[in-house]
Formats: C-alpha cells, sequence, structure tokens
C-alpha cells in the first residue's frame, strides 16, 4: 500500500485483512454456503415482473420504510416460527451483513466492546471493528477443545468481558451445530442490559426439533434475531437480510442506516420472493439431504464431520488443511479454508456436486490424513 495511503487510514485498520472468500471460475464452488438451486423458472419470472413494474418510477426514492416488504418478512416470520411477529419488529438491509452493521453503528462504537465466541462467522469481527467497537474472541468448547459452547462457558465470558453487545451464531458458521435455547437464555441473564445478537442466517436448515431465537423475543427487549434470504432463499445476488427485535430497538436504526437504503429493485425482489417462499424453499430438504450423506459419507471415509444444522460440514482429520483445499481445487471442487487447523468446510448443494465432492475426497492419497504420529511430531 502507498505509504500515503497508509498513514492516513485509521490506526486500528492498518495491516488488517478484508473479508476474501474466493470468487473462482471451478465447475463445482462449495465455498461460500450460497444455495446451489438456481431460482425456479416461475419464481425468476414473477421477479422480473416486479422490477419492471418498479423501473417506470425509478426517478423517486422508495419507501424509506420498507412497508410493505416488512408486512411480507413479518407473515414469513410468523408462519416459520409461530411467534407474533408484527412489521414494526422487523428491520432489513442489503444483506444480513447490512443490518449486523446497523446494529454495531446504533450499540457498540469507539470505547465499547463485542464478544463473540470463536470460531464463528468471520464478518462479526469484521463488521464490529469498522465502527471502532473493540472485539473480544471469546472461545467455544471450554475446558473441552470442542466446537460446541455450553451454557457455563459462555456466561463465564460474558460476565467476564461485560462486553456492549454479544454475538451468538446459531447454526453456528463455521462448525455448523445450532445451539441450545438453554445457551441463549442464559446468556441473555448474564449480559442484562446488553445487546445480545443471535445470528440465525442457516435456520431454515436446522434438523427437526430445533428452536429459534425467536420464541425469546417476547421476554428481551434486548434481543436481536437476525436472518438472511441469501441462504434458503437462494437470493444470495439480491443482498437482502433482516432481522426481528423490540420495536424500540429496531426505532433505534433508522439513526444510522443511510436514507434509502434498500433500492426499489431490492424491495421488489424480496416481495416478490416471500410471495413464492414455498416454491422457493422446495430446495432446503433437497439440500439437507445432501449434508445428511457428506456427514454419513465423510465419517465413513474417516474425516470425523461436526454434526451440521446448516447447509454446510465443518470436516476434520486433515494433515495440511492448505494442501488438501489446493488438491481438491485442482480436481475441480472448491471449498472453503476456514483458517482451522486440519478441517475444511464444504457447502452442501445438489447431488452432482456432492458425487463430486466425495469422489474428490475418496480420492486424496492417504497422505492428506492426519495421523497420530504426524500430530505428534
Ligand atoms: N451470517 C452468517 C452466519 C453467514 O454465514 C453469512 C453469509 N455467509 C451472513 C450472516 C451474511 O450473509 P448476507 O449478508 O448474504 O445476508
Amino acid at each position: 500500500m502507498n505509504p500515503l495511503v497508509t498513514s492516513l487510514l485509521r490506526e486500528d485498520l492498518r495491516g488488517r485483512t478484508a473479508y476474501g472468500a474466493p470468487q473462482l471460475d471451478v465447475a463445482v464452488r462449495l465455498n461460500t454456503n450460497e444455495n446451489s438451486y438456481a431460482v425456479p423458472a416461475d419464481v425468476a419470472a414473477a421477479i422480473a415482473v416486479a422490477v419492471a413494474e418498479v423501473a417506470g418510477h425509478l426517478n423517486r426514492y422508495p419507501d424509506r420504510e420498507f412497508t410493505a416488504l416488512r408486512e411480507a418478512l413479518a407473515g414469513y416470520l410468523r408462519a416459520q416460527t409461530g411467534q407474533p411477529i408484527e412489521p414494526e419488529q422487523v428491520w432489513a438491509g442489503n444483506g444480513s451483513n447490512e443490518v449486523l452493521l446497523h446494529l454495531v453503528q446504533a450499540f457498540g462504537g469507539v470505547g465499547r466492546t463485542a464478544l463473540g465466541f470463536t470460531p464463528a462467522y468471520s464478518m462479526h469481527p469484521i463488521i464490529t471493528r469498522t465502527t471502532g467497537t473493540t472485539w473480544v474472541d471469546g472461545l467455544r468448547g471450554a475446558p473441552t477443545g470442542a466446537f460446541d459452547l455450553d451454557a457455563a462457558g459462555a456466561v463465564a465470558q460474558v460476565r467476564h468481558h461485560q462486553p456492549h453487545i454479544v454475538f451468538l451464531c446459531s447454526p453456528n458458521n463455521p462448525t455448523g451445530t445450532a445451539l441450545g435455547l438453554d445457551v441463549v437464555q442464559a446468556v441473555l441473564d448474564a449480559a442484562r442490559g446488553s445487546l445480545v445478537v443471535v445470528d440465525e442466517a442457516y435456520a431454515e436448515f436446522a434438523r427437526p426439533g430445533t428452536p429459534s431465537a425467536m420464541t425469546l423475543l417476547e421476554d428481551h427487549p434486548l434481543l436481536v434475531v437476525t436472518r438472511t434470504m441469501s441462504k434458503a432463499f437462494a437470493l444470495a445476488g439480491a443482498r437482502v437480510g433482516y432481522l426481528a427485535a423490540s420495536p424500540d430497538l429496531v426505532d433505534a436504526l433508522r439513526l444510522v442506516r443511510m436514507p434509502y437504503h434498500l433500492s426499489d429493485p431490492t424491495q421488489a425482489i424480496a416481495r416478490a420472493a416471500i410471495e413464492h417462499d414455498a416454491s422457493l424453499l422446495a430446495s432446503v430438504e433437497a439440500i439437507k439431504e445432501q449434508r445428511d450423506r457428506i456427514v454419513a459419507e465423510l465419517d465413513s471415509l474417516g474425516y470425523p464431520p461436526v454434526p451440521s444444522d446448516a447447509n454446510f460440514v465443518l470436516f476434520g482429520g486433515l494433515a495440511d488443511e492448505e494442501a488438501t483445499w489446493q488438491t481438491l481445487l485442482d480436481a475441480g471442487v472448491l471449498v472453503r479454508d476456514v483458517g482451522l487447523a486440519h478441517h475444511l468446510r464444504v457447502t452442501a448443494g445438489t447431488a452432482s456436486e456432492t458425487d463430486a465432492f466425495l469422489a474428490a475426497v475418496s480420492d486424496l492419497p492417504d497422505s492428506h490424513r492426519q495421523s497420530p504420529t504426524r500430530e505428534e511430531s
């Protein structure tokens, strides 16, 4: 970087790395947890009509309060979670990343801290730091070293750090497992007076019997549950994320958003998609089948998978994850190196993508396996 640029850049951003999941032109792309199923033709046609309808009015700013979209999102959440969610409890942005940014802009800032439990979604610390908020890297699995976050471990860390914001991620990216509501409840109790964000980007893929943190909204004015249309809804390209929280909390987000932040086409696309939710969400069951197949097969291939409630699987048992990532890429399969020693993450997509991934893994020479002796040496 030009030294003039470096010297003017905010000190806390110097030397930081930007988010950078590779966007490579590879046959089988299983590295960013997109939905591999294309938008069905009838839904794509409805979206095109909806966008055409607003095209002639683009001389005007869009509805700043995205009223019709909020009504549609609240209706979807009521049906999906069984909770009495009203439009004034819903907020949306250009991807859930923007919704998370609004939260940290409003409730974080210089001199304030946010706590997350690593490994979790890599953007939580990046978004947090853009606002000058201090990020605290908490740990999952202490004292077992596994990836599960238990109530006692989470509560101890919340009490110790006393953060203004706590990030939970359920199902957790990159590990895949959903949190029990006991953990969310325990964190809410320990973090009274702080914002508790539960990132449920992958909620629709959870195994049966996994409750949403939306069920706790009524009693907790500082609880926020974020969702996205990028995963189950197969709309990553549209950039629509949203959240549910108490009306007052949602109201506060107006203080930090840019006016008219959701364009008319974005609102139109999202509304058309929700009108066709059954058709769009039909891929969820097929993806869960592939996920469960990946878990079962990796287990029998001797690369231990982490139980998953999401559309991806984290697996271990690798001698050198960077070398395996490259070998799989050379075989035409792009997966994700999430920076966890001996592990890689793969998105569950179509059956033929799973075939290609599993074939590439079966073809890995034995040198890719993490052996106990190799570990010790
Ligand atoms: N939360 C989690 C846990 C994610 O994995 C992602 C995307 N990978 C997001 C939020 C953000 O997604 P988007 O901005 O597309 O809604």
